[in-house]
């Protein structure tokens, strides 16, 4: 008996440290588990916490450098959806489009035809005020322009903007140079681009000060209550295109007051992670159909996709686009295809509306959107 009670007391021994080896491996595996997970949904749940480690860019704190591995596209496989159609583009047009990218090294290569553009005067609400009929702007920057600045006024009850610049001519520009070198007694200008080289010549830029009780104060742009204006540009598509920490790439000191229409998803990536235009026109050369989309979800829920197609050795180059999804054969996505006036195409296109529902691919939606129909709620478009 006391042989057999030593024995099985011997086994429950041998029972328990198993047990106890099980036990440590479950709690091994549960913590591996629950340390994938983490990695799994924390990276898309918070991309600020798996950037905490990243470099600053230059001089701001407020702006970080996106490793490619952390910003949201579409696998391949997944473009397999649409069937493709495309649009021939040759050098000549590389210059025509919202993300054309113009600074003091990149000559403006697009043009503009005056009786196209919106007279802003005209065409603004009451939530701000233009030095006078001579300021021009693109119809779709025109749009952009009337509700930005009417959310500025609803949010700050501020009517105090004056947009005192929009398009320049070349004979226009040239005089402002010439004037800025005769002020500074320098060969070169930091403030005004040279003629053909400033944003002002494609219509998409505009400049703003502060008209209050009966003073102008450009001053006070990028302060108290008009950074709101900073913070809030992306959600209409314009973006403060000569920022804070920037100079050495933009070419141009800081101005809180020059803001640049690109379109509401481009505008939300730039600001979402701290690019310049130049940065932008750069990064969105990684995403291109054999790569995979760059997947945009802007604040008003809209998703889209956006890729670059470069400029081919030839003298035309066929620019992809979706044509239809490939189940029904009839949904149409709306796009828009930009020169980036360097070397290259940048096609955007709606892949979800803002109200949640699915364009393509869904199979049992018989609709067809009409292309840029959502984007465009104001009457005044008239491109
Ligand atoms: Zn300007």
């Amino acid at each position: 008996m006391a042989q057999n009670g030593y024995v099985r007391k011997r086994r429950y021994k041998i029972k328990y440290k198993n047990l106890a080896i099980l036990l440590a491996i479950l709690l091994i595996l549960i913590l591996l588990i629950a340390r994938g997970c983490s990695a799994l949904f924390g990276k898309n749940k918070d991309k600020n916490k798996d950037l905490d480690n990243e470099p600053l860019v230059t001089g701001d704190s407020q702006q970080q450098n996106i490793p490619l591995e952390n910003v949201p596209a579409l696998d391949p496989a997944t473009q397999y959806y649409y069937s493709f159609t495309y649009e021939d583009k040759t050098s000549a047009d590389l210059g025509e489009g919202d993300l054309v990218l113009v600074n003091n090294n990149i000559q403006y290569l697009g043009s503009v035809n005056e009786d196209e553009l919106s007279v802003v005067r005209e065409l603004k609400n009451n939530a701000y005020s233009v030095k006078d009929y001579t300021v021009k702007v693109r119809p779709e920057a025109m749009n952009a322009l009337n509700e930005m600045l009417l959310a500025f006024y609803t949010a700050t009850g501020k009517d105090t903007i004056m947009v005192n610049a929009g398009y320049r001519t070349l004979e226009y520009q040239q005089e402002l140079y010439d004037d800025d070198l005769a002020s500074s007694g320098q060969n070169s200008s930091t403030l005004v681009a040279k003629p053909g080289y400033s944003e002002h010549h494609t219509g998409l830029a505009v400049d703003f000060t502060v008209y209050e009780n009966g003073k102008y104060d450009q001053s006070k742009l990028g302060n108290g209550e008009y950074t709101w204006i900073d913070e809030n540009a992306h959600k209409f598509g314009f973006v403060n295109r000569y920022p804070k920490g920037k100079e050495t790439l933009t070419m141009i000191d800081n101005e809180p007051w020059h803001y640049r229409y690109v379109g509401v998803p481009h505008a939300t990536v730039m600001k979402n992670y701290g690019y310049c235009l130049e940065e932008y026109i750069d990064f969105i050369k990684n995403y291109t159909i054999k790569n995979g989309f760059l997947s945009v979800n802007t604040d008003d829920g809209s998703q889209y996709m956006i890729y670059y197609v470069p400029m081919s050795g030839g003298d035309s180059t066929s620019v992809y686009v979706p044509a239809t999804d490939k189940e029904t054969g009839t949904k149409t996505y709306p796009y828009e295809i930009s020169g980036n006036n360097v070397d290259g195409w940048i096609v955007t296109f709606l892949y979800k509306e803002g109200d949640g529902t699915a364009v393509p691919p869904v199979a049992d939606e018989p609709d067809v959107t009409e292309p840029a129909e959502d984007s465009q709620t104001d009457g005044t478009e008239t491109e």
